[in-house]
């Protein structure tokens, strides 16, 4: 096995999936599933059929059914709105450190499964602003879990420095672009494909595709 991929079931990492299924083939490749109380258990349907989709049958679906005891946020609590939390670069919607939990789960099962690559579809170019998506947090992440595990952990990004159109055309280029777009889940309020259209990882993920098709229109 080469390489774990973290998949939620949306765009980011539906398309990274993809990109290590190309990179590697789908034997080679696992994916890793949390649930954490998310509000919408229809993303984790979508993952099963995401892994499915990609040819990739060691699919993982582990709990961290704790978090909902330690922290409180939009994401897992139905009565909290989404929106921009004032002073600060994040929405109502932060996993307060989830990707911690992520990242660490999925590098201790890479090393059991003698993988040295875990993916993750975090950004920093045009996201939300959530402290563990950037890249000075993945570094050092990286570094602690070589330490804590003495395992050679490379914690891939493919998406860090790209914008969501460019991801787009990645997923075009990918001959995946359909996929991704009707059969992955971004949308805050656990609406497939388009999704609402009205919450920040809907307008995120729509501009998105705009740019990108205007992109490729002016292209032709
Ligand atoms: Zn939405």
């Amino acid at each position: 096995m080469k390489a774990v991929i973290v998949l939620s079931g949306g765009q980011d990492s539906a398309t990274s999936l993809a990109l290590a299924v190309k990179r590697y083939g789908a034997k080679e490749v696992a994916a890793i599933t949390f649930t954490y109380s998310q509000r919408h258990a229809i993303e984790v349907e979508y993952a099963r059929k995401l892994a499915k989709r990609f040819g990739v049958e060691n699919h993982n679906f582990v709990s961290l059914d704790f978090y909902s005891s330690i922290t409180e946020n939009a994401l897992m609590s139905k009565d909290r709105a989404i929106k921009k939390i004032k002073g600060s670069s994040c929405p109502t919607s932060v996993v307060e450190g989830r990707n911690s939990f992520f990242l660490l789960s999925a590098s201790v099962w890479a090393k059991k499964l003698g993988a040295t690559e875990v993916w993750t579809g975090v950004s920093e170019a045009d996201y939300s602003g959530y402290p563990d998506c950037r890249e000075k947090f993945i570094k050092s992440q990286q570094r602690t879990i070589r330490l804590a595990l003495e395992w050679p952990i490379k914690i891939v990004t493919p998406f860090m420095h790209m914008t969501k159109a460019q991801e787009w055309a990645l997923a075009d280029e990918l001959g995946i672009l359909e996929i991704i777009e009707n059969e992955t889940v971004t949308c805050y309020n656990g609406i497939l494909g388009k999704g609402c259209g009205k919450c920040p990882a809907c307008r995120l993920r729509n501009a998105g595709y705009r740019e990108f098709l205007s992109k490729r229109k002016s292209q032709r």
